[in-house]
């Protein structure tokens, strides 16, 4: 049995995540300020003698003992990313430093889910690893691009001079159940918008496109990174490159609804990236033929679901 930490446990990803580690017979201790995550996302997990939570902020240090640490503690929607930038770059920055810090002394794995916002606005398409990016470095989506960024370097510095195992994710936009309906990101936004017959909201001209990944998908994926060999750090890109325009998400959960939702177009937000598809043969390689499995459809359909009886 391995003693587990997952920090941003009570978020989408991570209440899915300590879900299937604890199901796999592992201990696993979430922590969480619960600035986006909800206990409601794990409070059917309270009674396993195996699940503790914690609530703790990842810019303070913090001490225990564990195998190895998922380090997933950063809001990740645009909206609320934004509301608190200093604060959204302190956890990326001091959040990372003190998990490293621990991962270090108590000598455990520690993975770091980075982002496709690293690329950017991207110029190169699909985006390989090799890809440095196209950031907008004072634009309004810097707190989260750059504060990843500097993760990324931290993570393999800390490889480099302290020894630390180290793991980096590159995660492309996951979706699912547990999401919150007040998250502010497009699949939620759009589900509970079909679901209450209220406009669509499409950002710009609804061209600009994204690669949609299942959540249980990328959770075997970055559980994968996790088993590899200690030589592998990457960061590798974690998506699925089924490739859609908002416009076309917009009609088929509009479709898969049954809903009386018409479109409505607001402003596109400063440097929402044009296009976004990851190119995952490196993921592939190293991670035992991993790929993912859920199409969108059917992501979408269980995610509907799911939403249908949360809302009213
Ligand atoms: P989320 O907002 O649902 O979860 C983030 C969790 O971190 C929340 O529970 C929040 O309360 C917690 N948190 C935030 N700041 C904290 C702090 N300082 N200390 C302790 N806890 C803190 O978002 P998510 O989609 O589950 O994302 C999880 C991770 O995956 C994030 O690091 C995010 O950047 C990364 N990621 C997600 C996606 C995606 O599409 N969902 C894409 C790329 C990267
Ligand atoms: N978007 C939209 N309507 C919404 C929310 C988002 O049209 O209600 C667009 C947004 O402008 C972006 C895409 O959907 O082009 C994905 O946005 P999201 O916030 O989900 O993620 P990110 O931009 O970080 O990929």
């Amino acid at each position: 049995m391995k003693k587990i930490l997952v920090t941003g446990g009570a978020g989408f990803i991570g209440s899915h995540l300590c879900e299937r580690l604890l199901n796999e017979g592992n201990e696993v201790i979430c922590l969480d300020n619960y600035f986006t995550g909800a206990k409601s996302n794990i409070i059917h997990l309270l009674d396993n003698p195996y699940f503790e939570l914690v609530r703790h902020d990842i810019t303070t240090p913090f001490f225990i003992e564990v195998d190895e640490i998922y380090n997933l503690a950063c809001p990740a929607s645009p909206v609320h990313y934004q509301y608190n930038p200093i604060k959204t770059i302190k956890t990326s920055v001091m959040g990372s430093i003190n998990m490293l810090g621990l991962a270090k002394r108590i000598k455990a794995k520690i993975l770091q889910a980075s982002t496709s916002e690293v690329y950017g606005d991207p110029q190169i398409h699909p985006q390989p690893e090799s890809y440095w990016g196209h950031v907008n470095p004072i634009g309004s989506r810097s707190c989260y691009d750059e504060g990843k960024r500097c993760a990324e370097s931290l993570f393999v510095n800390y490889q480099k001079q302290n020894n630390v195992n180290v793991k980096i994710v590159r995660i492309f936009n996951t979706y699912g159940p547990k999401m919150h309906p007040n998250d502010g990101r497009v699949i939620s936004n759009f589900i509970v918008q079909a679901l209450q017959n209220k406009n669509i909201s499409v950002y710009g001209d609804g061209k600009q496109s994204r690669s949609f990944q299942y959540i249980d998908d990328l959770n075997e994926a970055m559980i994968r990174m996790m088993n590899t060999d200690d030589k592998i750090i990457g960061p590798v890109n974690i998506g699925n490159p089924n490739e859609y325009s908002i416009i076309e998400l917009a009609k088929k959960i509009i479709k898969i609804t049954g809903s009386e939702s018409k479109i409505e177009y607001f402003p596109l937000p400063e440097d929402d990236p044009i296009q976004r598809q990851p190119d995952i043969s490196m993921a592939k390689k190293i991670l035992n033929n991993w790929s993912p499995k859920i199409e969108l459809e059917e992501g979408l359909i269980k995610t509907i679901n799911y939403f249908k009886n949360i809302i009213k």
